[in-house]
């Protein structure tokens, strides 16, 4: 349905959204008025289990769950967004929120409590981080032409989605950084500012909303799909991570060391080295991820760690105009970049704490600089197995949150069968 500009006031009452990034990457809740969040404050809004295994597509295609159980998604007053576009259309009220069983506990599944065991893995080695998702979409309204890579020109064809988004973002709390125009066709990026995992995550949801709620005001479609087309530049999603120390400092710059990291930072690298295949299969979870994780296209195809290249699958970052040794320490940080829209945020930076955490508790080292990397998974299926045979990923999700994603992503591929590229390319297009 488009939306009528300069519809009439009408008798209307504020809905508050509350709601989850699941398996398939989409948000997915329950709105309920306003006027009644501290009663929904403590009860939240009914959900079921199998809720869990709806595909990126709708359908649930295959659940271990069935048809029987309760759970209630809570809203936690640390993640809403309340954003007024100011042009008649009502408000944006999102409330992002923890899956609980009806007494009360966490749900061994809910995607944010698994970050909240990744964050706790991570404080159990000695570290704490801050992160910021770096996301690309493309535009349906935009114009597509030569030379509009990065341009002005592309920046100003874009009309005014630009400067109504990053108001949006400004308005939902999440600090907007930086807007442009990508390599791609229609192609945008957004960076926000760093916060603590939890916060991060949420950012990162609420980004890719603001995103949709922004365009579809205007007429227009962000599609976040990992390939909107196989000729063309996939859309990534960067995790920028830094760690800290117990006393909130940086830990992360050692200047004369292998790849300008210290050793806890190697070290939580190295964790994410060690366990990337099976990491793959959580941050890169749809088909058409493989057809972005190819050469040429400034996205990963090795499992490696490099200063500055953006084909590594982790990117160390650069350092910009740092006057002092401790501006330069707050600024190290390293990019993962085997990551997209496809992923809940929750899930893949939750297994990247996991990961890195388990690095710095086996006191793990990177390789020499310049040693050959293997390859990336080359499909999702492949990544699936790997995630399927690694014990640690098994302990980090739980049995029950593994079985859900082995068979929700198993179910998706068969789903989606043999397509050809470009048909697998239009079908994700249409629902990310
Ligand atoms: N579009 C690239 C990707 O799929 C990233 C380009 C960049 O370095 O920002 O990850
Ligand atoms: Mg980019």
């Amino acid at each position: 349905m488009s939306f009528a500009q300069g519809a009439m006031p009408m008798l209307q009452e504020e809905l508050i959204f509350v709601g989850t990034c699941d398996i398939s990457g989409h948000v997915r809740g329950k709105a309920f008025p306003a006027a009644e969040l501290p009663a929904r404050a403590q009860k939240g809004v009914g959900w079921t289990h199998s809720n869990l295994m709806m595909s990126a597509f709708g359908p649930i295609f295959d659940t271990p769950f069935g048809t029987g159980g309760d759970l209630m998604i809570v809203p936690d007053p640390a993640a809403a967004a309340r954003v007024d576009f100011a042009d008649g259309t009502p408000p944006e009220h999102i409330m992002l929120g923890d899956l609980r069983e009806t007494d009360g506990q966490a749900w061994t599944c809910c995607p944010r409590d698994f970050l909240r065991r990744g964050e706790a893995a991570l404080a159990a080695a000695g570290y704490s981080m801050i992160a910021a998702f770096e996301q690309e979409f493309v535009l349906s309204g935009a114009d597509a032409f030569p030379g509009a890579a990065y341009s002005l020109a592309a920046l100003r064809r874009q009309g005014r989605f630009a400067e109504v988004f990053v108001a949006a973002l400004r308005a939902a709390g999440c600090e907007p950084d930086s807007f442009l125009a990508e390599y791609g066709d229609r192609q945008f990026e957004v960076t926000v500012k760093p916060a603590g995992p939890l916060a991060a995550a949420d950012r990162g949801v609420i980004v890719r909303e603001m995103a949709r709620g922004a365009a579809w005001r205007l007429g227009q479609r962000a599609g976040f799909s990992p390939m909107p087309n196989p000729g063309g530049a996939g859309n990534g999603v960067h995790v920028h991570m830094s760690l800290r120390d117990a006393a909130d400092a940086p830990v992360m710059r050692e200047a004369s060391a292998p790849y300008g990291l210290a050793a806890p930072a190697r070290a939580f690298c190295a964790g994410i080295l060690a366990h990337l295949p099976a990491l793959t299969a959580i941050t890169a979870p749809s088909p058409v991820s493989y057809l972005r994780l190819t050469p040429n296209r400034w996205a990963p195809t090795e499992m490696s760690v490099a200063v500055q290249d953006r084909g590594a699958a982790l990117r160390v970052c650069p350092i910009f105009a740092a006057a002092d040794e401790e501006a330069k320490a707050a600024q190290c940080h390293v990019e993962y970049r085997v990551c997209d829209a496809a992923s809940s945020p929750y899930l893949a930076l939750g297994c990247l704490l996991f990961a890195g955490a388990d690095g710095l508790r086996r006191e793990l080292d990177l390789p020499p600089p310049g040693v050959p990397a293997p390859t990336l998974p080359r499909s999702l299926a492949a990544a699936l197995d790997a995630l399927e045979t690694s014990e640690a990923a098994a302990a980090w999700l739980g049995p029950v949150l593994r079985e859900a994603m082995l068979r929700h992503k198993r179910a998706e591929i068969a789903h989606v069968g043999e397509t050809d590229p470009a048909s697998l390319c239009a079908r994700y297009a249409e629902v990310y």
